[in-house]
């Protein structure tokens, strides 16, 4: 990947560590925990090895492709096509659909990360560009993320009143679980994205807007910093660290340290 650099601890995850994570340590009651209000089938993605270009052998034509797992029976198969493909990166399709496939709405969430942020030490996602450090991110910049997501979530607080707050890996996401805003139209969405956008927070528009309707699944590994994706109560978001907080910490890493001692 070039010259890169992550926060202390964080790298990618190794095929073996993918397996062993998702084979011992993913938590399906989680994911059902995650999903007990949603109506209709869910559709979900992953993405092999599109940036850390670690996949397995026989998926290099496929590395880079968005796939749709749509065909399955339970989340118990689900499972066993991410043992498959042992992706860098889960995700679930935020749109719900009737029995014929049809969209009849969408969650709508806000995405935070360090690409939209100037770091006073590493500058702007293009300044990063410039220097092929595209996907870096630091420690200084994990923290305004989370500030900008503290920030954001009280002002979403105004409107809504069934919020979630979630760790991504690089940054963090709010979905709205509002029933209500499963309704709104791409439009109205787009509208809220932009008046958000225009409030000074620093959010993709397209994730909130829907033109990307993936977002990354509660409870998988983010593969490119070998971290677990995980729902943070807001009351305990200041205090929240990624680095060395258990709860997203794959055992995979927590073994390693214990050697190292
Ligand atoms: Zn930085």
């Amino acid at each position: 990947m070039g010259n890169y650099y992550l926060p202390k601890g964080m790298r990618p995850s190794t095929l073996e560590e993918r397996k062993q994570f998702y084979s011992s340590e993913f938590s399906l009651d989680m994911v059902k925990k995650w999903f007990s209000g949603w109506r209709g089938k869910i559709v979900f993605a992953v993405i092999i090895g599109r940036h850390t270009r670690i996949f397995p052998p026989e998926y290099e034509e496929d590395a880079s492709t968005t796939i749709l797992i749509d065909n399955y029976v339970d989340l118990k198969d689900v499972k066993g096509w991410i043992l498959e493909f042992l992706p860098e990166s889960v995700y679930y399709d935020r749109s719900v659909y009737d029995e014929q496939g049809r969209a009849i709405g969408q969650e709508m969430a806000f995405d935070l990360d360090p690409e939209n942020l100037t770091c006073p030490i590493h500058g702007s996602l293009e300044d990063k560009m410039r220097r092929h450090e595209g996907l870096s991110f630091c420690e200084v910049e994990l923290e305004i993320v989370k500030n900008e997501t503290i920030k954001l979530y009280e002002e979403l607080s105004k409107r809504f009143s069934n919020l979630r707050v979630v760790y991504s890996g690089r940054g963090f996401h709010i979905h709205v679980l509002d029933e209500e805003a499963f309704g709104w139209s791409a439009e109205k969405r787009g509208e809220l994205a932009k008046e958000m956008k225009n409030k000074g927070f620093m959010i993709d528009e397209w994730v909130t807007s829907g033109s990307m309707r993936l977002i990354r699944l509660p409870y998988s590994l983010h593969g490119m910093v070998s971290r677990i994706v995980t729902p943070i109560d807001i009351s305990e978001l200041d205090h929240f660290n990624p680095i060395e907080d258990e709860r997203c910490i794959p055992s995979f890493l927590k073994h390693k340290s214990l050697l190292r001692g």
